[in-house]
This record gives structure tokens, C-alpha cells and sequence, in this order.
């Protein structure tokens, strides 16, 4: 349920609202608006609650939410919202593209991951120091080295990082060396992670977990944002089906619909969907046309030496033929990208 307030409300009567809100045991959230506050009322809500509300001379009006996931919805936030990293804006009307390896690898690995995406006008590289991995055997990733690598490229190259988190107990430590953190598929109802991240002051790139519905998809954003966390990108990144020839099916269908039920930027990751780099062109371009606001590549300076998704990495040079293909599509549906 939402009330709205008549824009000369005093932050007394706020005060008294929501003391009579907690009163009910629910959770007020205030939301400061250009012109006026809207408290969201979250929990148990009941129709006489809203009566009582309704009746107060500096409550304009109340509105109930009827979609489950209350702070992700558009009923609850119209406009759409918008995450800055740095002087990137995500979800506004220019196209984003975060690109870089799957793993940070080494020092030379990275920086040069870094120089090549730099050279190429792009402002965000991805790098996972944490590597979910299915076998036990396979590359687990450098861990906090991998962190403090990527800390390293932020100060040298100017180039912002982002990172997969896997471990609640690693939060603090990676919101201190990257610009953005990723919870990965594997870890979307990895509830306390999710609460966790939305804790802290750093912007959170959400995937959608392999099998999840895009409501289950749409409940984890909601964790984040009930923490406190409002700067939530969702990613689509293909989900398994009964299809083999690819890695995952891109659900580019879930694209149009996250971007018609939520006001969060949403990006997709071709690289992850299809499993091969061949075929991150066409995808790259699927998602742009259906709405997509960014995309999440995977490039290595020497994809046949990647320590992980090698085959699926862009070799540098198809990288910059992406960038020209993302322009056109861009420039067809209104959307610049530099
Ligand atoms: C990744 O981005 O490297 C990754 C592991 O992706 P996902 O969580 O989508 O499988
Ligand atoms: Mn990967």
C-alpha cells in the first residue's frame, strides 16, 4: 500500500504517520519526491488501515499495490530508475556495455583486459575474483588477490570494476575494491547474500538464476531493495530449457516483460546464454531491440588461454566490431551509445 502526501506536509506529521503505521506492525518507507513524500507501507496491510489513513487532512491519497514484489514494481515507482556508477547512467537513454573477462586471471591478464577495453571508449569491465565453478577442480579464482587486482586497474587505468560476490562474509571487503557487485545466477535465492547486498552503498548487477521464473526473479530484486539497496540492475543471462545446442536459452521475452512490470535498468548477457562467441552478435543485437538498457560481455585478451568461458570470450578485435554493430541497433531504437 502506498500513501501519498500532500506535498505541505510537515516532517512532523511524517513522524506521526508513521509512528501510527509501526503501531499496526508494519514497515513504513518513506520515498522523497521532487515534490512530495510517499511512504510505502509494507507488511500486512488491511482496507480499514487505508480508511483511517485516507482520512488525515495532509494525506492526499492511498493506493494499494496489488503485484507481490511491492518496491520493484511500477505501481510503486512509476518513473523509471536510473543507477549511476560514476558517470555511467544505467537505465537512462544511453545504451551501456560492460565488457572484460570472466576471471581475473593475473596482473598482466587483467591490466591488459583493462587497456584494451579503455581503448575501445568503454568505462566498465567485468572480472570475477570469485569464481562459482560446477567442478572442484576447475579454476576457483585469486579470492581477495583477485580483489585488490582489480582495485589496482580502478587506480591505474581510471577503467570502474565489477565483480561477482558468492560469500556474505566477502560483501564489505568487495563494496571496498569495486564499482559495482554482481550476484551471480547461481546465488539469486541465496537469500542472505541478498539481504546482505542490500546493505551496502554499492550498485548490484542481480542475474537471473538459471531456472527462475521472472517472478522469483523480480523477489530477489525485492530483497535487495527492502535492505535499503536501491541501485539494482537486472541481468538476464538465459535460462536452461530443453535445448542443448547452446549454453542457455536467452529469454529475451523476460527482457520486454522485467522492463514493462519494474522501473530497474535491465541488461543482458549474451555471453553466458550462448555459450559460444558467434553467437554474441545476434543476441547482443536481440536484446537491444527488445529494450534491453546495457549489455554484460565477456572478452580476454587471449580467449584460447581464458582460465574460464574461453570459448564464449570475444577476441579483442570482435569487441570493437560488437561496439559498431550495438551503435547501429542503438541508433535504430532511439538509444544513443558513444
Ligand atoms: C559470470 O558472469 O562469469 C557467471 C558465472 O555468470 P552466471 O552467474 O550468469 O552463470
Ligand atoms: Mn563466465
Amino acid at each position: 500500500m502506498i500513501i501519498v502526501l500532500k506535498p505541505q506536509a510537515t516532517p512532523e506529521q511524517v513522524e506521526n504517520l508513521k509512528g501510527m503505521i509501526q503501531e499496526k506492525k508494519l514497515n513504513p518507507v518513506p520515498f522523497d519526491g521532487e515534490e512530495r513524500i510517499v511512504i510505502h507501507v509494507l507488511g500486512d496491510t488491511r482496507d480499514e488501515y487505508s480508511k483511517a489513513w485516507k482520512a488525515l487532512d495532509f494525506v492526499e491519497n492511498v493506493v494499494p499495490i496489488l503485484r507481490p514484489y511491492k518496491l520493484s514494481s511500477k505501481e510503486h515507482h512509476t518513473l523509471k530508475t536510473i543507477v549511476r556508477v560514476g558517470d555511467v547512467k544505467f537505465g537512462d537513454t544511453e545504451f551501456v556495455v560492460i565488457a572484460g573477462p570472466c576471471s581475473v586471471e593475473s596482473e598482466e591478464q587483467i591490466m591488459r583486459a583493462a587497456n584494451i577495453i579503455k581503448g575501445m571508449g568503454l568505462k566498465i569491465m567485468r572480472a570475477s575474483a570469485f569464481k562459482p565453478r560446477t567442478s572442484p577442480y576447475s579454476f576457483q579464482g585469486l579470492g581477495i588477490e583477485g580483489l585488490k587486482l582489480l582495485k589496482q586497474v580502478r587506480e591505474e587505468t581510471g577503467i570502474m570494476v565489477e565483480t561477482e560476490i558468492m560469500d556474505v562474509r566477502d560483501v564489505p571487503i568487495a563494496a571496498d575494491h569495486v564499482d559495482i557487485l554482481r550476484v551471480g545466477a547461481r546465488n539469486m535465492q541465496n537469500f542472505d547474500l541478498l539481504k546482505e547486498v542490500g546493505k551496502v552503498d554499492c550498485p548490484v548487477i542481480l542475474k537471473r538464476g538459471m531456472s527462475a521464473t521472472v517472478k522469483e526473479f523480480i523477489m530477489a530484486a525485492e530483497y535487495i531493495l527492502y535492505n535499503g539497496n536501491k541501485n539494482v540492475i537486472l541481468c538476464e543471462r538465459g535460462i536452461r530449457t530443453f535445448e542443448t545446442a547452446y549454453r542457455n536459452t536467452l529469454d529475451i521475452c523476460a527482457v520486454a516483460l522485467l522492463k514493462q512490470e519494474t522501473h530497474l535498468p535491465v541488461i543482458v548477457d549474451p555471453s553466458h546464454a550462448a555459450g559460444g562467441r558467434e553467437l554474441v552478435f545476434p543476441l547482443s543485437k536481440a536484446a537491444i531491440a527488445a529494450g534491453a538498457d546495457g549489455l554484460l560481455v565477456e572478452m580476454h585478451p587471449e580467449p584460447e588461454k581464458a582460465f574460464s568461458d574461453g570459448d564464449q570470450s570475444l577476441y579483442p578485435e570482435q569487441l570493437a566490431k560488437l561496439l559498431k554493430d550495438v551503435k547501429r541497433v542503438c541508433a535504430a531504437v532511439d538509444r544513443s551509445f558513444e
